[in-house]
């Protein structure tokens, strides 16, 4: 396979039913790899495997809650069995948010959150860990936000679980360089996606704690360089790269996928 293709590649990507988790399916797919994907609704998994299924690619998957440890295991495992022992893509994507003043978030909130966003992503790092060595050329990536970088009101544990897993992204791609593992991370703006129709209803209810009732959508499109919010594929293009040979020499980089967000000071 050439320095822009996947073929032969295996991968392995958390949440793939919905939103950038599925573009991201799809983008690896494309370019020739067999991909693994999980998620907690079956009815949504089969949909998706059947869908693929009939369009040509190579994807399988099985239910699992990345926020249980042994849940997370059973993956690995299936992981192992479907792909021979040999994993060259590792993309934590799964993840969520709740939206609430930093005051009302309760340990259980606290714990949902971490769980999904942070717990999840190292955890299935160490349970690959194997599997990517044994491949020879692996890549992981981790999917934070541009709230790892900046703050929004009401996503202060979001913000901390995402902060984090650009850190993890440094200190992995230092600590397994020498496996041959690269590790690198994509961090989406407003994408527009099942969480983001979902974080707008929450915001309203939100709001109302601070007795403010800006549109949201409105205010961020403003601050957003090309105005507009983006789609899942343009966030899984530049996880395709980073999975790709032909990024060979990037890592423990951590990209913005923005639509130049974090950079506007004309705000
Ligand atoms: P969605 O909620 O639209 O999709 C999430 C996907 O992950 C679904 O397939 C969902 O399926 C699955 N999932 C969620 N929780 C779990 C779990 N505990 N175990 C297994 N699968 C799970 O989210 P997005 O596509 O919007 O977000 C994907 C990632 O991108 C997240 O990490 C998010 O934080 C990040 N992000 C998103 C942004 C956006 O604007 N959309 C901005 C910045 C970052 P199911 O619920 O059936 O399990």
């Amino acid at each position: 396979a050439g320095r822009w293709s996947l073929l032969g590649a295996t991968a392995l990507v958390t949440g793939g039913t919905k939103g950038i988790g599925h573009g991201i399916v799809e983008e690896l797919a494309r370019l020739g790899a067999a991909v693994h994907t999980c998620s907690r609704n079956e009815a949504d998994l089969n949909k998706c495997l059947q869908k693929w299924e009939a369009e040509g690619f190579k994807v399988t998957g099985s239910i699992c809650d990345v926020s249980s440890p042994d849940e997370r295991e059973k993956l690995m495992e299936k992981v192992r069995s479907t792909f021979d022992g040999r994993l060259n893509i590792l993309v934590c994507n799964a993840g969520t948010g709740i939206l609430k003043p930093a005051t009302l978030q309760t340990p259980e909130d606290y714990r949902y959150v971490m769980s999904i966003n942070l717990d999840s992503a190292f955890h299935l790092s160490q349970l690959a860990y194997p599997h990517l060595k044994a491949s020879g050329r692996a890549s992981i990536v981790f999917i934070s936000s541009v709230v790892g970088f900046m703050a929004v009101d009401y996503l202060s544990v979001y913000g901390a679980s995402k902060g984090a897993l650009n850190q993890l992204t440094r200190s992995l791609a230092c600590e397994w360089a020498g496996d041959n593992i690269r590790t690198n991370c994509v961090a989406p703006g407003t994408i527009r996606t099942p969480l983001t129709e979902q974080k707008r209803v929450e915001h309203r209810v939100a709001v109302r704690f601070e007795g403010c009732n800006d549109d949201f959508v409105t205010k961020e499109t403003h601050r957003i360089p090309l105005g507009r919010v983006g789609e899942p594929e343009e966030v899984a293009a530049l996880v395709g790269f980073l999975c790709l040979p032909a990024s060979r020499y990037i890592n423990g980089q951590v990209i913005c996928a923005d639509g130049g967000r974090t950079v506007n000071g004309n705000i």
